[in-house]
């Protein structure tokens, strides 16, 4: 396994790699590893003949007010984890090497970008995709994965590949749990105990609106409330969003019809989570 910081020296490798006729599987990350991201890994090695994941904290994709400072970093836990997996190449380039003096470029994809996450998070998918763009650029990937986790970003990135006829198929994998339901995250990392605990309401409430869809519940009303009522009895739970929108367009729905994003957001002290359910072709994944 190889760990490349310069964009230069990167594009010689995936040069070297095309003309020999590799596939390339690639996974952005901003580090701090779990099953989540290792089970993308997975996906990636299983379909190409190379594997690479970027390890980035993109500080285009923080707010001011945001956690880029104190995100999570452990270089070389999640190094030792990419080798076993069996990973050829680690894209580490700081902030200088992705963003020089005087960088001006920027991707927006309109309208989904403001939805969801994009309300409390202003500017944070803009730099999602300015920087993904700009990894997709330097890895030309065959393929990249990306976990239904962020649901939003799935959607929107699959927009900005459709709409800049990028050469990339977006391949959109399982979100990973912990055995108790708890969507994986490195920001678990910053709950305390009664917050870890608390936040299990998240996945409770997934399962109840799965419960009231498998029963034919169609009205989202019905279902969000409910959801707002099981989530608002938590006293450590501060609601920053529950949604039951279009899974393309992210607009809201007043009746479940077609394919479905049941999406929450919500605070534990200062952490935000977020978690999700998908109702597709008529049958829930979560
Ligand atoms: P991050 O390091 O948070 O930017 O995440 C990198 C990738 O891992 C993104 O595509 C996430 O959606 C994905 N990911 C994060 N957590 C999970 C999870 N619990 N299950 C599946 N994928 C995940």
């Amino acid at each position: 396994m190889e760990v490349i910081s310069k964009a230069t020296e990167l594009q010689e490798r995936i040069k070297g790699w095309k003309q020999k006729g590799l596939t390339v599987g690639f996974v952005p990350t901003m580090g701090y590893l779990h099953e989540g991201h290792l089970s993308l890994v997975r996906g990636a090695r299983k379909s190409n003949d190379k594997t690479a994941v970027s390890i980035f904290v993109n500080p285009k994709q923080f707010g001011p007010a945001e956690d880029y400072n104190v995100y999570p970093r452990d270089f070389n836990r999640d190094a030792a984890l990419l080798e076993k997996e069996g990973v050829d190449l680690i894209f580490y380039p700081g902030v200088e090497e992705m963003y020089p003096a005087g960088y001006k470029t920027y991707v927006e994809v309109e309208d989904l970008e403001n939805k969801l996450c994009g309300r409390s998070r202003p500017g944070h998918f803009r730099g999602v995709c300015t920087v993904v763009l700009k990894l997709f650029n330097l890895i030309q990937p065959d393929e990249a994965y990306f976990g239904w986790k962020d649901a939003q970003q799935v959607i929107i990135l699959k927009k900005m590949v459709e709409d800049l006829n990028l050469p990339v198929k977006i391949r959109p994998m399982p979100l990973i749990r912990e055995e108790d339901g708890l969507a994986l995250s490195s920001r678990n990392i910053y709950l305390n105990q009664q917050e870890r605990q608390a936040a299990l309401v998240l996945y409770r409430s997934l399962l109840l609106a799965e419960k009231m869809i498998k029963n034919g519940e169609r009205e989202a009303a019905r279902i969000r409330e409910q959801m707002v009522n099981l989530i608002s009895a938590e006293p450590l739970a501060r609601i920053d969003y529950v949604e039951i929108v279009d899974l393309q367009t992210l607009e809201p729905l007043a009746t479940i019809e077609g394919d479905a994003l049941v999406a929450v957001a919500v605070y534990f002290g200062r952490t935000r989570l977020i978690d999700n359910l998908r109702f597709i072709s008529g049958v829930v994944e979560k």
